[in-house]
């Protein structure tokens, strides 16, 4: 049976040709999925009850269903989304102080390859990568469930989005043309894919970069990211200054804080100066504490004296909040699984 969510305009208006429909009925499915985000082919009341009874024949809205979903006390929503396979991933939506953003995080892959030792997903190892009517789905999942548009995504979920670049390419200009959340509302997430961050900068692409940095020198970084022996810090640097280079666009440096590992007042000064050319602003995560990890969140006092001394050498510092504590939502908590698995 034919799924419509995913399906662009172009896409719906061949399919009502098959229909013997006008173009105008596939704005209005177009509408009804994106905009109004409905769960049904019956309610989409402005079709004719024939109409709907003939498309119910050959499509459905979606396969995707919710197979378990956790509110937490801020307001964070934690969705667990099985697709027809039967693989699951996690998708978050997050209300900031500011009611009128709602930010989706959303997973990219099943699983995750780069196996960084601090994060959930990476315990599972790789499973697969989500197509981007996968990626989507999750979207308008939220939609369909809350009843509200979301604003702004970042693929900060499961997965490194830039090993599955293809797919979150295509669906980031769904997100564009379909759900007119525009590129400046996206941000993309990436463990530092050398090849692809120079891929990225030849596109005329408008999303935020976002590097998970995490440490300042190299002996730091390979002992939390495997993948800082395949992609070091010093050929990293070298894209990111020609990302800027060529793309003009801030990044976004991400540095997670571990008590006593890579929050002490060097390891402040030694990133500075890392950054120093570097076009960029710093988003510092205090660590959520995983299970089967040694890792342990640093004090605020020690993430107030590191923002201050990054601060000072005059970038622009934020302290991520710490969302859906509470129900384990928090960034890296994903793993993909239910508890009872
Ligand atoms: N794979 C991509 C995007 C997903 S992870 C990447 O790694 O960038 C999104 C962010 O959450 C990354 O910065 C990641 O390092 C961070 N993260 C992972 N586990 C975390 C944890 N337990 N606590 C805090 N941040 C974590
Ligand atoms: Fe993968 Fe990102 Fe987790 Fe590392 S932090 S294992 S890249 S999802």
């Amino acid at each position: 049976m034919l799924v419509l969510s995913g399906l662009s305009l172009v896409e719906l208006e061949n399919l009502m040709l098959d229909f013997g429909a006008t173009k105008f009925r596939a704005k209005q499915i177009h509408n009804w999925i994106y905009s109004k985000s409905v769960s049904s082919i019956d309610e989409m009341t402005n079709l004719s009850k024939d109409f709907r009874e003939e498309l119910k024949q050959r499509a459905k809205i979606t396969e995707t269903k919710i197979k378990i979903k956790q509110v937490s006390s801020d307001g964070t929503i934690k969705y667990l989304i099985e697709y027809p396979d039967g693989e699951c991933v996690e998708t978050v939506l997050m209300r900031f102080d500011n009611r009128a953003n709602l930010t989706a995080c959303v997973s990219s892959q099943v699983g995750c390859a780069v196996n960084c030792s601090f994060c959930a997903t990476g315990k599972r190892g790789f499973i697969r990568n989500l197509t981007y009517q996968e990626i989507i789905e999750q979207v308008l999942t939220i939609q369909r469930d809350t009843g509200l548009k979301v604003t702004n995504v970042v693929f900060m979920g499961q997965g490194e989005p830039l090993l599955n670049l293809d797919n979150v390419l295509k669906a980031l200009k769904i997100f564009n043309d379909d759900f007119q959340i525009g590129a400046r509302r996206i941000t993309i997430s990436t463990s530092g894919i050398i090849p692809k961050i120079r891929e990225l900068a030849q596109s005329e692409l408008q999303s935020t970069l976002a590097i998970s940095l995490h440490a300042p020198n190299h002996i730091l970084r390979a002992e939390l990211m495997p993948i800082e022996n395949k992609y070091p810090l010093d050929e990293l640097k070298k894209a990111l200054l020609d990302y800027v280079d060529k793309t003009g666009r801030r990044i976004t440096i991400e540095y997670i804080l571990i008590h006593g590992f890579n929050d002490t007042i060097d390891c402040a000064k030694e990133l500075a100066y890392f950054l120093k050319n570097i076009k960029c602003n710093i988003n510092l995560i205090p660590y959520n504490a995983v299970d089967d990890t040694k890792y342990k969140k640093s004090s605020n006092n020690d993430i107030m004296k590191f923002k201050y001394l990054l601060e000072h050498s005059g970038k622009k510092v934020t302290v991520r909040l710490e969302r859906g504590a509470d129900i384990d939502a928090a960034c890296g908590q994903l793993s993909g699984r239910s508890k009872s698995e």
